[in-house]
């Protein structure tokens, strides 16, 4: 049986950590704020919300939501990301994306303030992550996959870590983060050919292909770490379930993360932590 990697108890010491860090700041009069600017009501983008919200409050973060209607021109989108870029009293802007398709996402994307980018979607944050240079924020959740494994004590350097998806917001950083740490990475994608030959060979395996159950028996093997990221509510039950097939991970591999209660509660620990870390860096 697995050990389950809980994101539950990583949170709540970032959390404890992001807290002292903002009492010191807020003791010379500067509270960290989080600016959240969603477009629509989505309710993927509602929950997410929700969650970094609760986490920011826990760890004395003021949350400010700007939120815009369904159909705002990419004119007043533009503008209000610079109005928050402009805002002195925000230290970190959290853009909920995808955007609906008539919007240039890419734009706004690259429009953030480098400095205020505590979710690391700008150029210059991935670049910091693929340099090492510490530039900018890294993307909360490819982050959290690093903090997780530290938590548990799971060793990196000198690991074989293979990390299935290559987006820039998980699969990428997390790779970058993973060899950071001296893992040797392998990253699959839709394009990869005898992918469980690969997985299997893992001693780390990060899924984030955001395909429900796609991790079966067939790409385990027994000793392996296997980190989840993947989320996705199943439609008839509409219980949360990640890329891992659970219950044919969980009997065989050494360590595992749950879904939900993983990877997912981490992230907004982080996305707190980053926003704390901007308001300290202004000083
Ligand atoms: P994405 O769709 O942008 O990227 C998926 C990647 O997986 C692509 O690079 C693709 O090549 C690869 N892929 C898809 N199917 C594959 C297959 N069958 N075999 C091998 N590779 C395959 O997704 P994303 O934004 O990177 O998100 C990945 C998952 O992580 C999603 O389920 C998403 O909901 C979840 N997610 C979780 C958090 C969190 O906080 N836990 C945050 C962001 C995203």
């Amino acid at each position: 049986m697995a050990m389950l990697l809980k994101g539950g108890p990583v949170a709540a010491a970032l959390t404890e950590k992001t807290a002292a860090l903002t009492e010191s700041l807020v003791i010379r009069g500067i509270t960290p704020t989080l600016a959240v600017l969603r477009v629509g009501e989505r309710p993927e983008d509602l929950s997410y919300e929700r969650g970094a919200m609760k986490r920011c409050a826990a760890a004395g973060v003021a949350v400010r939501s700007a939120a815009l209607p369904e159909d705002v021109t990419q004119e007043t989108l533009m503008e209000t990301l610079e109005d928050l870029n402009q805002d002195e009293a925000i230290h970190g802007i959290l853009l909920l994306r995808p955007l609906p398709e008539r919007l240039d996402g890419e734009a706004a994307r690259q429009a953030l303030r480098p400095e205020k980018d505590v979710d690391g979607v700008t150029d210059g944050s991935l670049a910091g992550v693929f340099t090492g240079s510490g530039q900018g924020f890294a993307p909360c959740t490819a982050q959290a996959v690093v903090v997780l494994l530290d938590y548990y004590g799971m060793e990196m350097r000198g690991k074989r870590a293979v990390v299935v998806g290559r987006s820039l917001v998980v699969g990428r950083p997390a790779a970058m983060l993973l060899m950071e740490r001296g893992a040797t990475v392998t990253i699959c994608h839709s394009g990869t050919e005898s992918l469980p030959e690969i997985t299997r060979g893992a001693d780390i395996l990060v899924a984030a292909a955001g395909c429900m159950g796609m991790v079966g028996p067939e790409h385990l093997a027994p000793g392996q770490t296997v980190i989840d990221v993947g989320i996705h509510q199943e439609p008839e039950t509409g219980a949360l379930r990640g890329d891992v097939c659970f219950e044919a991970a969980e009997p065989l591999v050494k360590a595992l993360t749950p879904v939900p209660g993983g990877v997912g509660a981490v992230t907004s620990a982080i996305l707190a932590m980053h926003t704390a870390q901007a308001a300290k860096r202004r000083l």
